[in-house]
């Protein structure tokens, strides 16, 4: 996605440890005409597939999740972190590690949100190591929910995660694969480009 590739070459920033910073325009500042963009290219690489929902994190993933859902007709839900373990049964829970926070939090869904007949586009802004969206796709096994897809804004090339999910068998759609960044230069070495 080309424009993606000139926004992150223009403003983002590299980071020492393999992190790329896109806040003035994806998960803090919001470009909402770009996430707008975003949204418009996961409806049409998704167009063949049925969904019935989109999950996604607290909190980075659900404006990207919200404008893309504006596109899928679907409702979205994302997965609360959680001070306390919910033990009275209402929540699907899993851990997620943070990649730029290095902790564990406990995620929550409410079971009124997700059900059998789900068919669950899961959608984050990164993918690292995988943590995350492997702590969405045991909380949509939990409730026996179908997953349709996988959708990504930045996906770190040389990171373990992709390879993890395709492994699995999902469809994964990444916008903007990043093979490379060098912290000196600046430079961004994409994928296909
Ligand atoms: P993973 O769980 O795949 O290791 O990491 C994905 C999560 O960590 C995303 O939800 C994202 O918020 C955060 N993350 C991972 N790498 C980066 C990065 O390079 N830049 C930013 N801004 N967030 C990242």
């Amino acid at each position: 996605m080309q424009i993606l590739f000139d926004r992150i070459r223009k403003d983002g920033v590299i980071k020492s440890g393999k992190v790329l910073k896109v806040d003035s325009f994806l998960n803090h500042q919001m470009d909402i005409e770009l996430l707008n963009e975003i949204g418009k290219e996961f409806k049409q690489r998704f167009a063949d597939t049925e969904i019935t929902k989109i999950l996604t994190v607290e909190a980075s993933g659900i404006g990207i999740a919200c404008i893309a859902a504006q596109y899928f007709h679907v409702p979205v839900v994302f997965a609360k972190k959680s001070q306390s373990v919910n033990i009275d049964g209402e929540v699907y829970s899993t851990q997620i590690e943070s990649y730029t926070h290095k902790r564990t939090y406990d995620v929550i869904v409410s079971k009124k949100f997700l059900n059998p007949q789900d068919k669950v586009l899961l959608i984050d802004d990164f993918l690292a190591n995988g943590c995350a969206l492997l702590g969405l796709i045991e909380i949509v096994a939990s409730a026996g929910a179908q997953i349709a897809g996988v959708g990504i804004v930045v996906e770190k090339g040389f990171q373990s995660g992709g390879e993890v999910i395709r492994e699995m068998g999902l469809r994964l759609e990444s916008l903007a694969i990043v093979d490379g960044m060098n912290e000196k230069t600046g430079e961004i070495f994409f994928r296909g480009e």
